[in-house]
C-alpha cells in the first residue's frame, strides 16, 4: 500500500460500519466502487482494457452494456506480441493510460496475460503468447507505461483462463511444475518488476477452488510469495464464495448491485468462519487505491489523440508478420493493384467481447488505395461466397499484376465468450483464394485475425501477410508493407500448428468437458512441437523481411555462473539492400535426464533495427527461469546448456554451451517411462496421474437431479421447461438491444448471460435475479418443489 494514503485509509476505514465494509467489498455498479464522502472514501473507477478504453459514460452503462466513449482502438494484444517490441508495448501502455486518466477512469482493466495453451481457444488475441518470457516482458511493459501516467493497470484473468467454454465453471486440474513455469510465470514477471495496482482473479476452478476463494493462488503466491499488495478483483460475476475469497484475499467482488455477496460474508462472520480483519485488510487496500485516484482528473495529461493514433499505426505496422514471399512483395512501383475481399473495406480489427472499443476513426484499404481495382469476393460478416462474387474477383484479379485477397476470421468466429470449433478460415474464403490465385500468379493473402488459421491454399500463393488484428489505422499499416514504406519485422509469438489437432492440450480442452486436463505439463506450444518434432505450418518466432540478416561471433559469459546474469552476445548484419529490423532470439537447451525438459526455451530476445550492410553486435540477458524448474521453489539445474541464437525456435544460426552449476534433480521413479521423457502423440490418463502424483479427481456430469450452481440456464434448459423459458426469455431481452442479432457482441452478452453459471449470473444481475430466485430455480431443474431446501 502507497505510504502516502495509509493515514487517510487508516481513519476511512475506522469510520465504517460492519456493514459498510461489507458493501465496500462489492461494487457499486458496473464499474464503479461504493463511495462514503463522510469517511473520505471515493469511488474508484475501472474501465476495459486492453487494446484501448471501453468506458461507459454514468447512464451509459446499463449493466455493462451501451454505448462506450470514442478512444483510440490499438492492434490486439496478439498482434503487439507480434512485435517482440517490449518498448513499443510501453507507449502503447502510456497511450491507453492517457486516455483513462482523460476520462477520470482509475484503473484500466487489462492486460490479459494468460497463456495460449490452444489455438482455438476464442480469446487468443486478447492474449500475448504461448510463451511466458515473451508474454511477460511485454505485459511488464505495457503495465509500466499505463502506471507511468498516474492510471493503474489490472493485470487479468488470473489463472488459467484458457478457453471460453464453460469459462465461469470449468474446473482446471493442473500440476504444480505447470502451474509455475507456464501459467504464472508472466504473472510472475508482471508482478514483481511492474508492480501493478491491480490483478483480476479468472472465472475459473484451479485444481478444484474457484480462483476468487484460492487461498494458494492468492494468498500463498500472489502475496506472500510475490509480494502482491494492491487489489484483487474478480472477474465480472465471477466472486463464488464471498466469505471464502475475503479469507484467500480477494477484496472487490464486481460488478455491484446486488446484495447477496454482502449477506454470505455477514453470515459468515457471524458464524466465526470469517474474520474480521480479513475484511479490514481488503477494505484498506481498496481505499487506498480509490484515494490515490481521487484526483485522477485533475492534471490529467492531455491526449493528443494524432500521437495515440500514430503509435496504434507502429505496433499495427511492427505486428505484421511475413509468412511467405516468394518475391512478390513488396509490390513494384507502378503495378496495378486487384484488391479483394470485402475485409479490404469493412476491416476485422479488433476482438469481440469486453474489449471491444468504439473506435475512433477506422481505415480500410480500399479507403486508402481507391485506385485499386475492388472485388468483394464474400461477406464480411460470416465469410461466405457465391459463384457471382467469386467470378467478378477472378475477373478482377486476372486484369491486374497483383491480386491481394483480404481474408480473415469475421467477429462471429473470434470473440470473447466461446471458442472457435477449428482453426479454418470460412470455407467462402478459403474457395475465393484458391479461384483468384488460379487466375493470378501473383496473389498475395492479407489474413486480418488474431489467431492462427489453416493455410491450405499457401503453396499456390505468391506471399502470405498476417496482419493480426491492427487496430483502427491497421489498414494503413498493411498498405505501408505491401509497398514496403514499411518492411515486415513482426515474428510469431505463437505456433501455427498444422491443424489445432496437434496441439497437445487437444482431447481435454474445452467442449464437451467440464473439466480441463493440463495432461500436456509443461509441453505447450513450441515447447511439445519442437520436444516431440511435430511438423508445423509456421514455428514460433517466425517471420520474413523484405532483406536478409546473418548472424556470428558468439559469446557467451555465464554471469554468477548459477543461471543469474549470463549473456548471449553475437553480431547481426542486415546483408540486404533495405532497412529493416531483426528480432534475434536466443533459445537454451537443457541438459539430458531429471526432470523432463522441454527441447528449446526462450531464453532471451532482442529487436535490432538496421540499416543496409549494418553490423550491430547485440547483447541479450538470459532469463534465470531458462535454467531452473520449479520443484516446491525455483531451483537452478546444473549442467551443460545448450545456447541456440536464432530468427526462429527453428531457424538456429549460432550455437553456443553454456556451463551452468546448481543442482539435478533426479527424476521422480514415477514419472520413468512416461510421455513427458519423450513426448509423442497424447499423453494419456495414467501419464497424466504420474504427473499430477495423484488421481485425477473425477469429472462431474450433471443432469436433472445433479444440476448445481455452476449449471447455466440455458444447461439447465435442456432438461427444465422452466430454465428453456427464462433462458429464451433472457435471450430475447439481450436481442433486443441489437439492431442485428447476428452481432457477435450480441452471442457474447447471450453466453455470459443465460450462458453465465447459475452463482455469477445472481452477481451479475444486480439484484434482478436474487439468489433465493436462482435456489428455487434449481430446485425446480433438479425436478424438486421450488422452494426444497438442502
Ligand atoms: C471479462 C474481463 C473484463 C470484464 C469487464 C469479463 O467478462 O472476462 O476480461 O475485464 O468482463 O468487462
Amino acid at each position: 500500500m502507497d505510504p502516502r494514503y495509509a493515514d487517510a485509509t487508516q481513519e476511512g476505514v475506522a469510520k465504517l460500519s460492519r456493514e459498510q465494509l461489507l458493501d465496500l467489498g462489492v461494487g457499486a455498479d458496473f464499474w464503479r466502487t461504493r463511495a462514503y464522502p463522510e469517511a473520505g472514501i471515493p469511488a474508484l473507477t475501472v474501465s476495459d482494457g486492453p487494446n484501448g478504453l471501453r468506458y461507459q459514460k454514468p447512464g451509459n452503462d446499463v449493466r455493462g452494456a451501451g454505448p462506450a466513449e470514442p478512444a483510440t482502438c490499438f492492434p490486439g494484444l496478439a498482434t503487439v506480441a507480434a512485435t517482440w517490441d517490449a518498448e513499443l508495448a510501453g507507449q502503447m501502455g502510456r497511450a491507453i493510460g492517457c486516455e483513462a486518466r482523460s476520462l477520470g477512469v482509475g484503473v484500466v482493466l487489462g492486460p490479459g496475460l494468460n497463456i495460449k495453451r490452444s489455438p482455438l481457444c476464442g480469446r487468443n488475441f486478447e492474449y500475448f503468447s504461448e510463451d511466458p518470457l515473451l508474454a511477460g516482458t511485454l505485459g511488464a511493459s505495457y503495465v509500466r507505461g499505463v502506471q507511468s501516467t498516474g492510471a493503474g493497470s489490472c493485470i487479468k484473468h488470473f489463472a488459467v483462463n484458457n478457453q471460453e467454454y464453460k469459462r465461469f465453471s470449468n474446473d482446471c486440474v493442473v500440476d504444480e511444475r505447470t502451474l509455475r513455469e507456464i501459467y504464472l510465470r508472466a504473472f510472475e514477471m508482471v508482478v514483481r518488476e511492474a508492480k501493478p495496482q491491480m490483478v483480476m482473479s479468472a472465472y475459473v476452478m484451479l485444481n478444484g477452488v474457484y480462483c476468487s476463494d484460492n487461498g494458494h493462488l492468492l494468498r500463498d503466491i500472489l502475496r506472500d510469495e510475490w509480494g502482491f499488495d494492491g487489489v484483487v478483483v474478480t472477474d465480472w460475476g465471477g466472486m463464488h464464495d464471498r466469505a471464502a475469497a475475503y479469507e484467500a484475499g480477494c477484496d472487490l467482488a464486481m460488478p455491484g448491485g446486488g446484495r447477496h455477496l454482502q449477506r454470505q460474508a455477514a453470515a459468515a462472520l457471524d458464524a466465526g468462519t470469517l474474520r474480521e480483519e480479513r475484511v479490514r485488510e481488503s477494505a484498506r487496500r481498496l481505499t487506498a487505491l480509490a484515494i490515490s485516484h481521487a484526483n485522477d482528473a485533475q492534471g490529467a495529461p492531455a491526449v493528443d489523440v494524432a500521437e495515440n493514433r500514430a503509435v496504434a499505426r507502429r505496433v499495427a505496422a511492427e505486428g505484421h508478420v511475413l509468412l511467405a514471399n516468394r518475391g512478390v512483395l513488396p509490390l513494384a512501383a507502378g503495378a496495378s493493384v486487384a484488391l479483394v475481399g470485402q475485409m479490404a473495406d469493412k476491416p476485422r480489427y479488433q476482438g469481440g467481447g469486453s474489449s471491444h472499443v468504439n473506435a475512433r476513426r477506422v481505415s480500410s484499404i480500399r479507403q486508402l488505395r481507391p485506385s485499386w481495382a475492388y472485388a468483394a469476393g464474400y461477406d464480411a460478416r460470416t465469410g461466405a461466397t457465391t459463384d457471382a462474387l467469386v467470378a467478378e474477383a477472378v475477373r478482377t484479379a486476372r486484369g491486374a499484376d497483383v491480386a491481394v485477397v483480404v481474408c480473415g476470421l469475421p467477429e462471429t468466429v473470434e470473440s470473447e465468450g466461446y471458442d472457435r470449433p477449428d482453426m479454418r478460415l470460412p470455407e467462402g474464403m478459403n474457395r475465393l483464394v484458391k479461384a483468384v490465385a488460379a487466375a493470378n500468379p501473383n496473389t498475395v493473402v492479407v489474413l486480418q485475425c488474431g489467431s492462427p488459421v489453416e493455410l491450405p491454399w499457401e503453396k499456390d500463393v505468391a506471399a502470405v501477410l498476417y496482419a493480426g488484428l491492427g487496430g483502427e489505422a491497421g489498414a494503413e499499416a498493411t498498405v505501408d508493407v505491401l509497398e514496403g514504406t514499411v518492411n515486415p519485422s513482426g515474428r510469431l509469438p505463437e505456433t501455427w500448428p498444422l491443424t489445432a489437432d496437434d496441439a497437445p492440450c487437444m482431447g481435454w480442452w474445452g467442449n464437451p468437458h467440464r473439466q480441463s486436463q493440463y495432461r500436456e505439463g509443461v509441453f505447450v506450444g513450441y515447447r511439445y512441437y519442437q520436444t516431440a518434432g511435430v511438423p508445423v505450418a509456421h514455428c514460433f518466432g517466425f517471420g520474413l523481411s523484405y532483406t536478409s540478416f546473418s548472424y556470428a561471433n558468439l559469446d557467451l559469459d555465464p554471469g554468477d555462473g548459477r543461471g543469474h546474469g549470463a549473456t548471449a552476445s553475437f553480431d547481426v548484419t542486415n546483408t540486404g539492400a533495405v532497412a529493416g529490423a531483426e528480432v534475434a532470439q536466443v533459445y537454451v537447451g537443457a541438459p539430458e535426464g531429471g526432470l523432463p525438459r522441454p527441447a528449446r526455451v526462450l531464453a532471451g530476445f532482442a529487436r535490432v533495427g538496421l540499416a543496409p550492410g549494418q553490423t550491430k553486435r547485440v547483447s541479450v540477458t538470459l532469463d534465470p527461469a531458462a535454467f531452473a524448474v520449479w520443484d516446491g521453489a525455483w531451483k537452478t539445474i546444473g549442467g551443460r546448456y545448450q545456447v541456440l541464437v536464432g530468427a526462429s525456435v527453428e531457424d538456429v544460426r549460432l550455437t553456443g554451451v553454456l556451463a551452468v552449476s546448481g543442482k539435478g534433480i533426479a527424476r521422480p521413479g514415477r514419472l520413468s517411462g512416461t510421455w513427458y521423457v519423450a513426448p509423442h502423440g497424447k499423453p494419456d490418463r495414467r501419464d497424466f496421474e504420474a504427473l499430477l502424483g495423484r488421481p485425477v479427481p473425477p469429472e462431474a456430469h450433471h443432469a436433472r437431479g445433479t444440476y448445481d450452481e455452476t449449471d447455466s440456464l440455458l444447461e439447465m434448459g435442456e432438461t427444465s421447461g422452466v430454465c428453456r423459458f427464462i433462458a429464451g426469455q433472457i435471450k430475447a431481452a439481450v436481442e433486443r438491444g441489437y439492431k442485428d442479432k447476428t452481432d457477435p457482441q450480441c452471442r457474447m452478452s447471450i453466453m455470459s448471460s443465460a450462458g453465465c453459471a447459475l452463482f455469477g449470473l445472481v452477481n451479475c444481475s444486480g439484484g434482478a435475479l436474487p439468489a433465493g430466485m436462482a435456489r428455487a430455480l434449481l430446485n425446480v431443474a433438479n425436478g424438486r418443489a421450488p422452494w426444497h431446501k438442502g
